[in-house]
């Protein structure tokens, strides 16, 4: 029952903003808030949800809701009040970030599937008869009667194939009352016809009992918190998630579990299944139905786990007591689409509103978790030792400056990697290699002493462009030209480095002529299922060597790897972008924690030309608490997260001139707020904390015919980051010549 006149109607548009429709008298008992409703909108009809009901509206002339749709409400107020906060911090609109929160197939609403089941309805001699006396006149409907009358009941289109009937038969014999034919739902739920095994509780470690006990006082509070749990790889950190769970369930509560994408395989899912009973699944190969299935299964509580990828963060559960974000580091966790949210900053906002409880697990912990453990915002446990205190592997850097060239060509494998490979391979063991492409924009660097022109500024490398024959900053557009020989040793060797995994695949058939690669990376992986068939393929042992990016980089655990080869650490430290270190130190821990799984141990090779990188050193040491110091250190002298907060900006259009342009008025806009937000007399102590930097040509900077430029403002925390990016929310973001995009905490800057 509504108590207003007006409904606040929030639309699927970029505009932060509620529209007042009134409530024709027809609808006073149906409209509430949560409900999705049909409104004139700008000449059209649009779908938008009711935010709120008021009985005062300034607005002139308001139009009338034309339809109710939902009969219950589809998202209840807090989920509401977590969409406004999106929108509010990542500069999209309300109902833009509304759309997120429910698949697009529950939007439209599916229908459930059914299949006609037909069945006869007389006994055996009857039908018999019946067979004798309509075989002549009706051939096709007395086959249907043999077939039925052996069979009982069966799904029309498989009566259709065996006796060759149409519905027409089908229907004739109904009128007559010999058959029945009814709608029955088709079963095609997740996990129909599987079987999960019980599993209970393993007998836990010492430091997996203190983890659990810690999250189980936390849980029994019932109010807001986080703890971040840092957990070597194969410690065991999935089973303290069980545990926790289960302490969850027992206070009659729900969980909802992210993991990365890429890490939702089937035994992912069937460690939860084994032990839960009432679990719900949502990632991205569903089917349409399946999908629908699931959702709804969770809004009508059937479903204690939801466990899904970064968009699972919105499930609709009530009474939520526990989310758990795997990997937490990961940035798959952020959208790269309007609304560009982070799952694991909206778990916290969420778990804000139902006073849960949040634990972020990760075996390297971004910068962001582990300052906020280090200053105690968050609890902080670990788990330092493998379960069964498996030791690390053994990691070796590789110097490439002193590795001989063949002929003209730079040389990608040492001679140290090969011979392992060899010894590794002939004892009928698998070798991992991995190489990250996505290092692709050009850097310049030395091949004698591995000298990296950075920018003096912001300390990122700088990128080359071709046709300016300069090189330059992507932060805040430095330009240079390129050096003819290093500004370090003098040498004349100065090249650009990158290559990909197609090129490496060659070279390596040649070399190991009689054994078996596989590539895995996006172009060959294209397929729903081509990912899980290649690693079956991996675990029985087809196939001895596996190429491929960082999608081999996780989660693999196969006992037979006992050699990971990197082929270049390079691509990764040398990313234009402030994370460069980090994603290195990350992803070279990920990779080595793919060997030395079982009991043949194992060993990580790691070639670069930068042995010297605190990265690579500390990740060589498996040294997670070295490595975050000197990051932060790095971090805090140029304001970068967690010391400061960033947003970029990328505006893109078909004329370059516009869009330079553009951003350049943008720029200036954005650097006149900081004036009057901090003072005219700007003190040199807050000069880096809070400026504009850019505009500058995006480092992939034309796409698709359209040229992009973006600039990145850095603030010291996040309410003066809003307060200067509100300067542009009155902007025609969406205008032809020049479209805008806002993104907050920003993790691909390319
Ligand atoms: P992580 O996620 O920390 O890398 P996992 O949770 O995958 O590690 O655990 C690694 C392996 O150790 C798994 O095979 C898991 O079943 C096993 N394991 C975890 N805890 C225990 C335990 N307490 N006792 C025996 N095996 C365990
Ligand atoms: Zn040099
Ligand atoms: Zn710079």
């Amino acid at each position: 029952m509504a108590y207003g006149k007006f409904a606040e109607v929030v639309l699927d548009i970029p505009l932060n903003k509620k529209f007042h429709y009134k409530i024709p008298p027809s609808f006073i008992n149906q409209i509430e808030i949560g409900k999705r409703v049909k409104v004139p909108f700008g000449g059209r009809t649009a779908v938008g949800y009711c935010v709120g009901l008021t009985d005062k509206s300034d607005v002139k002339t308001i139009k009338d809701i034309i339809r109710v749709i939902d009969t219950e409400p589809i998202l209840n107020s807090k989920m509401l009040r977590i969409a406004e906060w999106l929108a509010n911090f990542y500069f999209c609109g309300w109902g833009e970030a509304l759309e997120t929160f429910l698949p697009s197939v529950v939007r439209k609403g599916i229908n459930a599937k059914t299949v006609s089941v037909v069945r006869l309805c007389k006994d055996g001699a009857s039908v018999k008869e019946m067979i004798s006396i309509i075989k002549k006149r009706a051939p096709k409907q007395a086959r249907v009667l043999e077939v039925l009358s052996e069979v009982g009941e069966i799904t029309f289109p498989e009566l259709a194939s065996i006796s060759n009937c149409k519905m027409d038969s089908i229907n004739r014999l109904r009128d007559r009352g010999l058959i029945t034919l009814d709608k029955r739902k088709v079963n095609d739920s997740l996990f129909a016809g599987k079987h999960f095994k019980k599993t209970c509780h393993l007998q836990t470690t010492g430091e997996q009992e203190t983890a659990i006990n810690l999250i189980k006082r936390k849980l029994r509070e019932r109010q807001y918190g986080t703890v971040l749990l840092k957990g070597v790889t194969g410690s065991g950190k999935t089973e303290v998630y069980l545990q926790a769970i289960s302490e969850v369930i027992t206070l009659g509560l729900k969980a909802i579990v992210l993991v990365p994408e890429i890490s939702l395989t089937p035994q992912t899912i069937e460690r939860f299944k084994s032990r839960f009973d009432r679990v719900a699944v949502l990632h991205s190969s569903l089917t349409d139905r399946q999908r629908s299935d699931q959702w709804w299964d969770i809004k009508n509580g059937n479903a204690d786990v939801v466990i899904g990828a970064r968009s699972a963060v919105f499930a609709p559960l009530e009474d939520v007591g526990l989310i758990v974000i795997d990997e937490e580091h990961e940035n798959t966790y952020k959208q790269d689409t309007t609304p560009r949210y982070n799952a694991r900053d909206v778990s916290m906002i969420r778990a804000e509103y139902e006073n849960a409880l949040v634990v972020l697990g990760s075996a390297t912990p971004s910068l962001e978790s582990f300052y906020n453990a280090v200053i105690g915002k968050y609890e902080y446990v670990t788990l330092k030792n493998r379960v069964g205190n498996k030791p690390l592997p053994r990691v070796e850097i590789i110097d490439m400056r002193h590795e001989k060239y063949r002929g003209k060509n730079q040389k990608y494998i040492s001679d140290y990697l090969e011979l392992c490979m060899k010894q590794c391979l002939s004892k009928k063991e698998q070798v991992l290699l991995f190489l990250n492409r996505r290092g692709f924009s050009p850097f310049i660097s030395c091949r004698r002493c591995g000298f990296v022109l950075k920018c003096k500024r912001c300390d990122i490398s700088m990128t080359y462009h071709k046709n300016k024959a300069a090189v330059i900053c992507h932060y805040c557009f430095s330009e240079e030209p390129v050096p003819e020989k290093c500004p370090e040793c003098c040498s004349p060797g100065i090249s650009f480095l990158g290559v990909g995994t197609e090129r490496m695949e060659e070279d390596i058939r040649a070399r190991f002529p009689q054994y078996k690669l596989l590539r895995m990376d996006s172009d060959t992986m294209r397929g729903r299922d081509s990912h899980e068939k290649a690693l079956s393929a991996f675990g029985r042992g087809d196939i001895d060597i596996l190429l491929g990016t960082q999608m081999i980089a996780k989660g693999l655990d196969f006992p037979n790897v006992t050699l990971v080869g990197v082929l270049s650490a390079d691509t990764i430290v040398n990313m234009p972008d402030f994370r460069a270190g980090e994603r290195t130190f990350q992803l070279l821990c990920q990779v080595a924690g793919r060997t030395g799984r079982g009991s043949k141990g194992g060993k990580v090779i790691v070639q670069t030309y930068n042995p010297e990188h605190y990265s690579i050193k500390f990740a060589a040491l498996h040294d997670y608490d070295g490595f975050a110091k000197k990051e932060l250190e790095y971090r805090k002298q140029l304001y970068y997260p967690p010391y400061g907060r960033l947003a970029r900006i990328v505006l893109r259009g078909k004329k370059d001139q516009d869009v330079k342009k553009k951003s350049m008025d943008i720029a200036e806009k954005l650097r006149e707020a900081i004036r009057l937000t901090t003072g005219a007399a700007q003190s040199d102590r807050h000069k880096d904390k809070v400026e504009v930097l850019g505009p500058a040509p995006a480092p992939i900077a034309r796409v698709k015919d359209n040229f992009r430029w973006h600039l990145i403002v850095k603030a010291d925390n996040s309410e003066n980051l809003s307060t200067i990016l509100k300067n542009i929310e009155n902007e025609n973001r969406y205008s032809k010549k020049v479209q805008i995009m806002i993104d907050v905490d920003p993790y691909m800057l390319l």
